[in-house]
Parts: C-alpha cells; sequence; structure tokens
C-alpha cells in the first residue's frame, strides 16, 4: 500500500467516523424511543452490503445483522470467503433504512418500510457511497434490489453481476435473496444455485483485495 493509499483510507475513516455520529442522532422518522438507527462498524471496507431495514434484534442500537437473518447471511458469506468477523471487516453494513420498522401488521417478520420512509432515509445511503466509493456492493433483499436496478424476478437478477451507478459513481452490484425466514426463494427449484453462483462472483471479486477508492 503506498502512502496516498493511505491517506485516502485515513481519510475516507474519518469521514465514515463523523458520518455515522450524524446517522446516529437522526430522528427524522419518529419511530419509538427505544428505536436507533443501526451504524456500520468498519472504517476501512471493501465492498459495501446493503440490506432492507434492521429487524427487532438490532432495534436498540446493536450491529447491523445481529439475528437469525444475519447468522443464515454469514452462512452464506463464508461460501465467499468470509467468516462473520472478516465479513463485517470487509463490508461496510448499510440499508435501505437504518431504524427497526416495527413488526408486520400480519404478526409474521417485520413491517416492510413504506415509500416514505425509504425517500426520507435515502440520503444517508447516498452520502456513504460517495465516501466509499464502493468497486462492489452486494444488494440483499429486493427493497435493496429496487433502489439499484430496474424490477425483475429475483431468478433474473440472482446469480449474475450487474453494472450500476450511483451518488459515488459506478459498481458492480451482486444481488442476494433476502435471508430472512419469511421469505420461501430460496427453496424453490434451481434458486440455491443461484445463490451458490452469486457468492461465486462476491468471492472472485474479494480475492483481488481491491481496496475502496474514496472520494477525492
Ligand atoms: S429510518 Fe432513516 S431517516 Fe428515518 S429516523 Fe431512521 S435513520 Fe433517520
Amino acid at each position: 500500500m503506498t502512502s496516498d493509499d493511505t491517506t485516502m483510507h485515513e481519510r475516507v475513516a474519518l469521514r465514515l467516523d463523523a458520518h455515522c455520529s450524524r446517522l446516529l442522532a437522526c430522528r427524522r422518522c419518529l419511530h419509538g424511543p427505544d428505536v436507533r438507527p443501526i451504524v456500520a462498524r468498519t472504517r476501512s471496507p471493501r465492498a459495501m452490503l446493503i440490506g432492507q431495514a434492521p429487524g427487532r434484534v438490532e432495534a436498540g442500537g446493536g450491529r447491523p445483522f445481529a439475528g437469525r437473518a444475519g447468522a443464515t447471511l454469514f452462512s452464506w458469506l463464508a461460501e465467499a470467503g468470509m467468516d462473520e468477523a472478516t465479513a463485517r471487516e470487509w463490508l461496510y453494513i448499510a440499508a435501505v433504512t437504518r431504524c427497526y420498522p416495527g413488526p408486520h401488521p400480519s404478526g409474521r417478520g417485520d413491517r416492510v418500510p413504506g415509500r416514505a420512509e425509504r425517500r426520507e432515509c435515502s440520503d444517508w445511503l447516498d452520502a456513504e457511497l460517495e465516501i466509499i466509493r464502493p468497486p462492489v456492493i452486494v444488494l440483499v433483499g429486493r427493497l435493496a434490489m429496487e433502489r439499484f436496478l430496474d424490477p425483475r424476478p429475483l431468478d433474473a437478477l440472482v446469480g449474475q453481476e450487474h453494472e450500476v451507478s450511483h451518488a459515488g459513481g459506478r459498481s458492480v452490484a451482486i444481488p442476494l435473496p433476502h435471508p430472512s425466514g419469511a421469505s420461501s426463494w430460496i427453496h424453490a427449484p434451481g434458486h440455491r444455485a443461484l445463490l451458490h453462483d452469486a457468492l461465486a462472483l462476491l468471492r472472485g471479486r474479494l480475492a483481488t483485495g481491491a481496496p475502496v477508492r474514496g472520494a477525492a
């Protein structure tokens, strides 16, 4: 790593520190007093992972993907060459919305954040994309895919790479299904093979160890 790279990484880390402090204080959506935004901890990511919204386990301000869905996600990411600790270091974990949206009215799983919440929260993600300028973004679940890709069935998106544009420039996007038990997509014939393909693509992308580009 050259001294220019070191300076760039330090600059990214400082900007992420300042960004996460502001994000932690966000109360735009007036969730309950115990619901706080969830922020990523890594300051030297190789890529970004963008989920849907935190679940009940994370609601009090814990780590992203700390619950059962997270355990499934990290078991998938192991196939891409990362144990959980490595994944948390290499991947800046963001989401379409950052606060627990509450239970789904049906009682099964969590409520899906509405369009207004997604719009309200979107500038936090834009700012992170602009700071990190990730070469690779992993899109976990349909809401994250909808943020970057034209709407298509999951089996037309998972298992492939997609060039996407965003506030930080261009990235390769690798979609994954949502790991929550509420999604049955993974159990349909052929879908697990698509997941394996996606994880092989991610493994290949991360194996180069390409650093984040960071903003100038
Ligand atoms: S969901 Fe996003 S915009 Fe709404 S309060 Fe949480 S961090 Fe702020």
